[in-house]
């Protein structure tokens, strides 16, 4: 096999080795044999010169105008879609989901490049009329300085850019620390950012593990804005650090998605949106939909068509166009679908179909695991509270749309739920109360769009969005103006309100 290419961390616009001159590999998850790249294993005296590296730039990129920002970004944009099928290549390798998938992904990257660069152009403020006679007043966001990003593998590339591309359009720097089994995505996009013009120091990457350079860096007393998206274990660490340090936190974390199904839904409709919804990204997407919640008089046939489908699923190297599901990201993940496999059986939940990893053949020496359905799941179960993050849904019985939606709101988790029903009043009922931060109504939990706000309830976030503008509070503080242009002292506006309705 060929050399496998280095990868350096990037600081202050120079690729550098890691301080301790350690390196870790990335592995193709669907083949281990592969090696898809060494990257620097790095630890804490890296982050504090990627930090240094920031803040320096910072000094210089908050001035930059925002229009020019944009015309960077816009620049980086259509480098992206230029290397569009190479990305999706190297991501499919690197983190295993079939290719239909991973040209998704970069997609989204593409789409959220072209609307930061337009925000560029807008980043509105607001004015508002003054209680006082010859003053104007006027609101503004204002960059915040160094931003900590810390990135899951499971959408490699879409997720570094809903957190770096908002961060640099309001004039912040970042650090940016990706999942150590999926780093390259994360080169490849910041390498169009790099191309496109983005000046020294305004975007830098190191890589190594959580608790070496994640840690550090969330730490660092000068990274003032923490954004990270992955387990709630991990995220509500982050959040007591940054309650410490008085940090800005935004955190996107674990799902537990329900999707309704009433007796008057289309069931091909069901059917199709069920296993995309279930076991695309192999199930390994923080909105798939691993709790289908069922009415009794649909239930049987439904579970019936849904194992038939599961099983035919072709499972393989997602470079293959044929294959319908990747492998599993790494062994540790494999081995926890194993686990809930086997808590399922346990609780007496019944396996319908699936249940075993795939270790024959071409299967050998990649993570594969069969997709599985557990249907007369009870809703206090373990596989029906906890995220499994796997290719496993399970199946709960209810009788009433009321039933539905109290078990939907039953878990720990509130990032998206779906509703299919012909009937409008139970689809608008569903909407207003499923307590989650996205709805889907006839569509599965998962096929978000950039410009709208993305996040979750409950376990899931601590009341930020991605996506939509409204990313832009996450890197940005607002500040207010006052402008008295009378040419006098004008008195407290209690006063002079009052001198206003004498005259
Ligand atoms: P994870 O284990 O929590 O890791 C996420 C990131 O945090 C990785 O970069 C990881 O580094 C880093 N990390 C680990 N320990 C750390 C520490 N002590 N301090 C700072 N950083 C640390 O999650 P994952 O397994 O990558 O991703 C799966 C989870 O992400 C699921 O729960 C899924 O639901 C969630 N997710 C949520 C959303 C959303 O928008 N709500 C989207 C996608 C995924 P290493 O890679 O080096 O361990």
């Amino acid at each position: 096999m060929a050399t496998p290419p280095v990868y350096q961390n990037l600081i202050g616009g120079k690729f550098v080795d890691s301080a301790s001159g350690r390196t870790f590999e990335n592995r193709n998850p669907a083949d281990t044999r592969e090696i898809i790249g060494i990257f620097q294993d790095s630890d804490e005296r890296d982050v504090q010169a990627a930090v240094e590296a920031a803040k320096r730039a910072y000094r210089h990129w908050r001035l930059v105008p925002a229009p020019k920002r944009g015309e960077i970004l816009f620049k980086a944009a259509q480098l992206l879609v230029e290397r569009k099928e190479q990305y999706a290549r190297d991501m499919t390798r690197e983190m295993g989901k079939v290719l239909k998938e991973t040209r998704g992904d970069v997609q989204e990257a593409i789409d959220m490049c072209f609307f930061m660069a337009g925000e560029g152009r807008r980043l509105y403020g607001q004015t508002t009329p003054s209680e006082m006679p010859n003053k104007f007043q006027m609101s503004v966001r204002q960059p915040i300085g160094v931003c900590g990003l810390i990135t899951p593998w499971n959408f490699p590339m879409a997720i570094p850019s809903w957190k770096i591309l908002p961060a640099l359009i309001v004039g912040n720097t970042v650090v940016i620390k990706p999942a150590s089994d999926t780093p390259l995505s994360v080169y490849n996009l910041v390498q169009c950012l790099l191309d496109a013009g983005i000046p020294d120091g305004v975007v830098n990457i190191v890589t190594g593990s959580g608790s070496r350079v994640g840690e550090p860096l969330i730490r660092h007393p000068d990274v003032q804005v923490i954004s990270f998206t992955g387990s709630t274990e991990i995220g509500s660490k982050v959040a007591r650090v940054g309650a410490e340090g008085m940090k800005h936190v935004s955190l996107e974390m674990g799902g537990k998605n329900p999707m309704i199904v009433m007796d008057d839904a289309n069931l091909d409709l069901v059917v199709d949106g069920a296993i995309w919804g279930a076991f695309g990204t192999t199930g390994q997407r923080c909105t798939a939909t691993s709790r289908l919640i069922a009415h009794r008089a649909i239930v049987g046939e439904l579970t019936e068509r849904l194992a038939d489908r599961a099983e035919r699923l072709k499972i393989g190297n997602g470079l293959d166009e044929t294959v319908e599901m990747g492998p599993i990201i790494n062994q540790s993940q494999l081995e926890t679908v194993q686990r809930y496999v086997e808590i399922g059986k346990s609780e007496r939940a019944r396996l319908v179909v699936g249940g075993q990893a795939l270790r024959d053949g071409d299967y050998a020496y990649g993570f594969f695991h069969q997709p599985t359905i557990f249907a007369d799941v009870q809703r206090t179960m373990r596989i029906a509270q906890e995220e499994i993050f796997g290719p496993v849904l399970s199946i709960i019985t209810v009788d009433s749309l009321e039933e539905a939606i109290d078990v939907a709101n039953d878990v720990p988790y509130g990032l998206s739920s779906a509703i299919y029903t012909r009937d409008v009043n139970a689809a608008f009922r569903a909407m207003r109360d499923l307590y989650t931060g996205i709805v889907y109504v006839n569509a599965p939990t998962i096929g978000a769009e950039i410009h709208l706000p993305f996040g979750g309830t409950k376990g899931t976030g601590n009341g930020h969005r991605e996506g939509g503008i409204q990313v832009l509070d996450v890197f940005s503080e607002w500040k207010s103006i006052y402008i008295d242009f009378s040419g006098t002292l004008q008195r407290a506006q209690i006063d002079t309100y009052q001198v206003g309705m004498d005259e």
